[in-house]
């Protein structure tokens, strides 16, 4: 099933995103995390891709592979253009095709200091094109509410954006944000310029103080005072951090889908516990 079938159904999409266990983990450990995921019936799980050293990493593909043929759930596979050149984009999508996974997020990635970028690809559009092109698969796409933190300004990132929805992406996922109101200013920008696909709200839950800060600084999200406060009063205590921290993401959920938002996808970080008390207390929710 392509994804943008998914959408205009009369209920908001509700998706997860997993990623590949680390190298010193065994593959198997993603099983894991999808056991605890399946229960919450997301209507799809996607699974991130990383360059994995001079060998494009094949992961991505059979954790995909996996979501969809052992758990029956459509899947969608991340593929990074900075990662793959041109015989390895033709390979994995192959094998994707081979394996039934129809969705795949073409994304241009950012540059490894250690590994010399493909270059077949500048930029996510043109993987967009050439995906689109074979005709085999729904392609997705990546937007940024606040701007992509490399474009000088959101005039021009909106630009770019349209060109990749013009070039074939048929749905958009965004960057994580904490302030809801960043969102809704973009998704007003992006429908006045004509970018009229669904548009998934990302949502990643604050549960420790380092691993936020990191994301914060990879993707420049502004944090509202509300949030600053949580970390503040309760950065030390990981306990409630993370009971206030799954609050916040619950409240930015229902909010956004009180706003009509076409889908939320929750970064899980590979933790289905927290994705299930997310799901648990947006179910009502998410059927209005
Ligand atoms: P692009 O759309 O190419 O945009 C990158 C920059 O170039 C932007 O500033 C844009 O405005 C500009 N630009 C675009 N087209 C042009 C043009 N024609 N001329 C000039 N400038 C242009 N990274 C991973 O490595 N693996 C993942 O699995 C992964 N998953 C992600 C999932 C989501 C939902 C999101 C939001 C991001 C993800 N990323 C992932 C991060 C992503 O790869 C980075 O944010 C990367 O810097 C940009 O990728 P993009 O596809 O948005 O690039």
């Amino acid at each position: 099933m392509k994804l943008a079938q998914l959408f205009g159904q009369g209920r908001t999409v509700f998706s997860c995103e997993v990623f590949p266990p680390k190298r010193n983990m065994p593959v198997d450990s993603i099983y894991t995390t999808l056991d605890g995921l399946k229960d919450i019936r997301p209507d799809f799980i996607s699974v991130t891709f990383g360059a994995g050293g001079s060998q494009v990493n094949q992961t991505t593909h059979e954790i995909a592979s996996i979501i969809q043929n052992r758990y029956h759930i459509p899947a969608m596979a991340h593929l990074t253009c900075v990662a793959a050149g041109r015989e390895d984009v033709d390979r994995l999508l192959a094998q994707l095709k081979e394996d039934g996974v129809e969705n795949v997020l073409a994304l241009r990635g950012d540059v490894n200091p250690d590994i010399p970028p493909k270059t077949d690809f500048a930029h996510a559009s043109d993987l967009v094109t050439y995906i689109h092109a074979r005709g085999d698969f729904g392609v997705s796409a990546a937007c940024y509410p606040e701007g992509h933190l490399e474009s000088p300004d959101l005039v021009s990132d909106l630009r770019h954006l349209k060109e990749k929805v013009d070039a074939g992406a048929q749905h958009l996922v965004s960057q994580l944000f904490f302030d809801n109101e960043d969102f809704f200013r973009f998704l007003e920008r992006a429908r006045i310029a004509g970018i009229n696909v669904p548009i998934e709200a990302g949502i990643m839950p604050v549960l420790s103080q380092n691993s936020i800060r990191r994301m914060v600084s990879m993707c420049g999200a502004s944090m509202p005072r509300k949030l600053t406060r949580i970390l503040a009063r309760y950065g030390d205590h990981p306990e409630a951090l993370r009971e206030a921290g799954i609050a916040y993401a619950i409240d930015q959920i229902s909010d956004l889908i009180a706003g009509g938002v076409d889908g939320i996808h929750l970064y899980t970080m590979n933790n289905p516990e927290v994705a299930r008390q997310i799901a648990g207390s947006i179910a009502s929710i998410r059927r209005v």
